[in-house]
């Protein structure tokens, strides 16, 4: 008898280890299988991995048979190792760490959809019809041409239904199935790669005659890394191997996808999160069927099937976006580091301000460092004015722009140049108040405030709830409510009251919601169709716009003041970020940036473009309090909704973690505390921080004892061996 053990992909928590089954009478069966399986009192059909097989001699009946073997060696060795990474490295189960692999809809019953297409016959001839018959005919020759059209769509295109039909029926036309490919194909411009300058040539030779390993590519904004991984991209494909690019989904520019496709042909792969389900399984099998070799993408775009990877690019490697927060919360560049060593390939990290973590480790010789320190195109890096806005204040300036700023944006739109102005969202809200009570419209279901958007809409960014704003107080009936902060319509407003002959843009959360929209804002821009383009952190990422030369920094310090060990790091990112969209054409640009914290270090070394500087004086800071890069976290989130229930349950994990680990002088436990949003959907959140080396097994060791705790109870766990910062 063969027995196998399978992973179950669809089912809870609870039931994320291997069952036992057995093969029917000469089914074949294999490491790596999808199968089918009965599961349950009624032998429901359930998808699943063969995880191990072995040939039995005793018969053993009370083992269910499976059903179906759906897909033969599905998962490769290197996927099951992978699997056996992600749940060692960030405690996620099988299935979890399985589903990542699996092709998007896949669980859900979700393939590709057939088309039938219209095809041209025998060209129809002349007689009483001919006329309209020849125009859907010579209609459909053309649309053949660009990929074809079904019989409804040539009923839309205004012919008549009935003579499509009777055209079938005499053969004129005939039908094929095709596959429908919901890829969007567009037409890109060729474009040929730059000659690299002696910099960038120094660079892309270190790192392609180098070692397997990681590399850091630390460069400033504009100094042609770019160009550099796309030639490291090129020798990868002309070796037959694979690459992927990665980048932050708000970088994933129509600019930066028409760089990659112009180089390196329309086959290129883009894959991303704005994508249709259909959309991505469509390019999940392109990469499967050897169609593409590369892919450019959010962070998932790295689990795409490739036979090959040699390559890992991870642009911007800083951002945020590049940590899983669900299951498995993995972190990219480990993930890529973990693949590239299996298949003796390489991952580059490239960013202007690198992460604390990533620059450390190039310190320490873990990666290659390779840097680049000047512009390789036109245009000098920008200069960067402060002003202080409390002085602004005292000298009776109450507007959002300062004065230094109005006369900047005056000079550059007299000269017909471009603006941007940026308004630094993080750690703002534009909540609305009560300047009589103190009162503050809140979510009825999140701990956190509404954030007003147009027409008195106050909306949750948390859970999406929508409530009007009433024109006095609902607590004391103060006329004197209103919104706090500072949001881009206001700004808007401001700079349309200022400059009213100006033609305004707005990109950010409001406006670029529908699918092309942001294509739209962004080319409108481009094609320098307004002067002036407001937005939050959509205009901070990989914009290359020659006609700007000044960018207004409206609220450099909001996100200073966040109570996260990583905020000033991340002040220190968007600043340098933001001014690098100035002056990309030829003249310098300027940056005009606004503070009230304008001797606080972060600012100070990212106006002197000092990258060195910031690290220092950052990390000595992590170093003694023991964060990130040179302690460990692990993070603990309890949510339930009974707070009491939710607090003795936590209180006694903490006092049992404490015991447990009291012999291991350098790991503290701080909290349990309420998390910085200590309410959300109605569940109320503790969270519990465990600092210091807590290795593997240690980590797994936590998790039992924590399942172990919260076993009968309605509480739900989530635990982070690497979070970015805390909740
Ligand atoms: P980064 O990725 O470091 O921000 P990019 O690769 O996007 O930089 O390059 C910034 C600008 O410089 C782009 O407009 C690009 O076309 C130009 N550029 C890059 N490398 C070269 C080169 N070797 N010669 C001329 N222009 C270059
Ligand atoms: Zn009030
Ligand atoms: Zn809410």
């Amino acid at each position: 008898m063969i027995r196998c053990e399978v992973i179950l992909l669809n089912k809870t928590k609870k039931l994320d280890r291997p069952f036992s089954y057995r093969a029917s009478e000469g089914m074949a069966l294999g490491v790596g299988d999808l199968v089918q399986v009965p599961f349950g009192p009624k032998n429901q059909r359930a998808k699943g991995l063969v995880l191990s097989v072995e040939e039995q001699s005793k018969e053993d009946p009370s083992l269910k048979v499976v059903f179906e073997v759906l897909g033969r060696g599905f998962f490769k060795k290197k996927d099951l190792n992978l699997m056996n990474f992600l749940r060692a490295e960030y405690l996620a189960g099988y299935a979890e760490a399985l589903r990542l692999l699996l092709p998007p809809g896949e669980l859900v019953g979700n393939q590709h959809r057939i088309r039938k297409v219209l095809v041209a016959k025998d060209p129809p001839d002349s007689h009483a019809r001919g006329k309209e018959y020849r125009a859907i005919y010579d209609y459909i020759v053309k649309q053949e041409a660009l990929g074809g059209v079904i019989a409804r769509e040539v009923a839309l295109a205004g012919f008549s239904a009935s003579s499509v039909r009777t055209m079938l029926r005499h053969g004129f036309l005939g039908v094929e199935e095709q596959r429908e490919s919901r890829a969007h194909h567009g037409v890109w411009a060729k474009e040929e790669p730059l000659e690299l300058n002696e910099e960038q040539e120094a660079a892309r030779q270190k790192i392609e005659e180098g070692p397997a390993g990681v590399y850091l590519l630390h460069g400033v904004t504009g100094s042609g890394k770019t160009e550099v991984f796309l030639h490291l991209v090129r020798s990868v494909l002309e070796a037959k191997a694979d690459a992927v690019l990665l980048v932050p989904e708000i970088a994933l520019t129509p600019q930066m996808i028409q760089r990659v496709k112009g180089r390196f042909g329309p086959e290129v792969s883009v894959y991303h999160s704005r994508l249709s389900e259909g959309e991505r399984y469509d390019e999940w099998m392109r990469i499967k069927n050897g169609e593409a070799h590369l892919a450019i993408g959010a962070r998932s775009a790295l689990f795409l099937p490739f036979a090959d990877l040699k390559l890992v690019v991870v642009d911007e490697e800083h951002e945020m976006s590049y940590k899983s927060e669900t299951n498995p919360k993995y972190l990219t560049r480990e993930v890529a580091r973990f693949m590239m060593q299996e298949n003796a390939g390489k991952v580059l990290l490239a960013s202007a301000t690198p992460s604390l973590e990533a620059y450390q480790s190039a310190k320490t010789g873990d990666y290659q460092l390779v840097e680049l320190s000047k512009r390789a195109g036109a245009g000098a890096m920008p200069k960067i004015y402060t002003v202080d806005m409390r002085r602004e204040l005292r000298s009776g300036n109450r507007s959002i722009l300062s004065a230094a700023l109005q006369s900047a944006m005056a000079q550059s739109l007299e000269k017909g140049r471009q603006t941007i102005l940026f308004l630094n969202r993080r750690g703002m809200s534009g909540f609305v108040s009560c300047r009589a009570c103190g009162f503050v419209y809140q979510c009825p279901h999140c701990s956190v405030s509404l954030t007003k958007h147009g027409g008195g809409r106050l909306v949750c960014h948390h859970c999406g709830h929508t409530e009007y704003q009433k024109s006095v107080c609902p607590s004391c009936g103060s006329r004197l409510i209103k919104e706090f902060g500072v949001g881009t319509e206001r700004v808007e407003a401001e700079v349309n009251e200022r400059f009213p002959d100006a033609r305004i843009l707005r990109m950010d959360r409001d406006t670029t919601s529908k699918k092309e929209s942001y294509e739209n804002i962004y080319a409108q821009f481009k094609a320098h169709g307004a002067d002036i383009l407001i937005g939050t952190q959509m205009v901070a990422k990989g914009l290359d716009f020659h006609g700007v030369d000044l960018v207004g920094i409206l609220s450099a310090d909001l996100s200073l003041n966040m109570p996260d060990f990583r905020a000033y790091e991340k002040t220190f990112q968007l600043i340098t970020q933001v001014s690098g969209r100035a002056g990309r054409g030829d003249g310098a640009g300027r940056v005009i940036l606004q503070t009230y914290q304008p001797e606080a270090y972060p600012i100070v070394f990212a106006i002197q473009g000092d990258y060195q500087g910031f690290f220092n004086q950052e990390s000595s800071i992590r170093r003694a309090l023991n964060y990130p890069p040179f302690g460990r976290l692990f993070t603990l989130i309890l949510s339930g909704q009974e707070e009491p229930v939710l607090i003795e349950c936590i209180q006694k994990i903490a006092r049992a973690l404490r015991e447990a680990l009291r012999p291991y002088a350098t790991i503290t436990i701080m909290g349990s505390v309420a998390c910085r949003i200590s309410r959300l959907n109605g569940w109320f959140r503790q969270q519990l921080v465990i600092k210091g080396p807590l290795s593997r097994q240690m980590a797994q060791k936590v998790q039992q004892l924590v399942y172990q705790a919260v076993r009968g109870k309605t509480l739900r766990v989530s635990l982070d061996r690497n979070p970015q910062d805390f909740l």
